[in-house]
């Protein structure tokens, strides 16, 4: 049988499904449905995520008989889709809603679905177009913001500026989206953190996104950023310097967002609702700072997880 929220098969089954092979934490409950194949741009230089594959937009009737496929094998009962890769609003609008109304008609008690998306897509998109997305039922986008500094935007090769990030947002909200933006701590080094922090904070401050996640760099072979780091052209900051910069991002934040630390990567579970869980999210962050000081243990162990990261 097909496991549609993992993407594995569990047992023998011929079924032709294609799954999307990355989704965020926050979806692992949800139906995975792949709607594009890979990243149209694929050059950040932090992002091994689709490097092995060529980008395709898949057929709408191919993405249909999976829909089907799903609808059988799950007797309709799904309340949750994640749809991948990593930028399907690049399709042709009518198609996406199409795609999202055969979605809605082969699960009635559907929720909640999202996507990921780019913000360039966002930012060039019209806006009816977005909102005839939204009304035809998706619900939420995932967008990887990063760092709102332009200066490392450019050297990540990101393919946006802090203005596009801000206008694809905005557009986003506007048209009726839940925006769910994911900053990557540690990609300033240990030479930027604070610019990093700082930086990100002010366009987080423009957007006000409904979700802020963060994520820890973790640098993975085959990628610019494993090779910088190699040749010793960036320095990967140590728990201290992650703590820190992710301690002064929270202060600079003035956002109605609700703020997670939704991955492995990261080195403390600081999670709350903003602004009213801001001073306690600062405290946990400064007790582990304090902790990492004075307990070699919990130094050792923040320590290994950075060396187990970089294997
Ligand atoms: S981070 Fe996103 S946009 Fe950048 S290459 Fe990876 S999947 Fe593509």
């Amino acid at each position: 049988m097909l496991n549609f929220r993992f993407g594995r098969r569990l047992a023998v089954a011929e079924e032709d499904y294609d799954f999307p092979p990355f989704r965020p934490p926050s979806e692992a409950d949800s139906l995975l449905l792949r709607v594009t194949r890979g990243c149209p741009w694929n050059r950040c230089a932090f992002c091994p995520m689709y490097k092995q594959i060529k980008f395709e937009r898949r057929p709408v009737e191919e993405v249909k008989r999976d829909i089907d496929t799903a609808g059988v094998y799950t007797g309709g009962n799904v309340e949750t889709v994640f749809i991948g890769d990593s930028d399907s609003l690049v399709i042709n609008t009518e198609e996406m809603c199409q795609i999202l109304v055969h979605l809605h008609d082969t699960f009635p008690s559907l929720t909640r679905v999202t996507s990921y998306a780019r913000t360039l897509t966002l930012r060039r998109k019209p806006i009816g177009s977005l909102e005839k997305i939204r009304q035809a039922g998706l619900t939420r986008l995932h967008i990887g913001l990063e760092t709102g500094s332009a200066r490392l935007l450019s050297r990540i090769e990101k393919g946006a500026v802090p203005d596009t990030m801000i206008r694809g947002c905005a557009k986003s909200r506007d048209a009726g989206f839940e925006v769910s933006l994911y900053v990557l701590l540690g990609i300033g080094g240990e030479s930027s953190w604070q610019e990093h922090a700082l930086k990100t904070a002010s366009v987080l401050n423009k957007i006000n996104p409904d979700f802020i996640r963060v994520r820890t760099l973790t640098p993975q072979p085959g990628t610019p950023v494993f090779q910088w780091w190699e040749e010793g052209s960036f320095a990967m900051p140590g728990p201290e310097t992650i703590l820190k910069e992710q301690r002064a991002l929270i202060e600079g934040l003035s956002v109605t967002s609700q703020y997670l630390s939704d991955h492995v990567s990261n080195y403390a579970p600081v999670d709350g609702n903003l602004p009213a869980d801001k001073a306690k999210m600062l405290s946990e962050i400064d007790t582990a700072i304090e902790r990492l000081s004075e307990d070699v243990a919990y130094k050792a162990d923040l320590e290994g997880m950075r060396y187990l990261r970089s294997l």
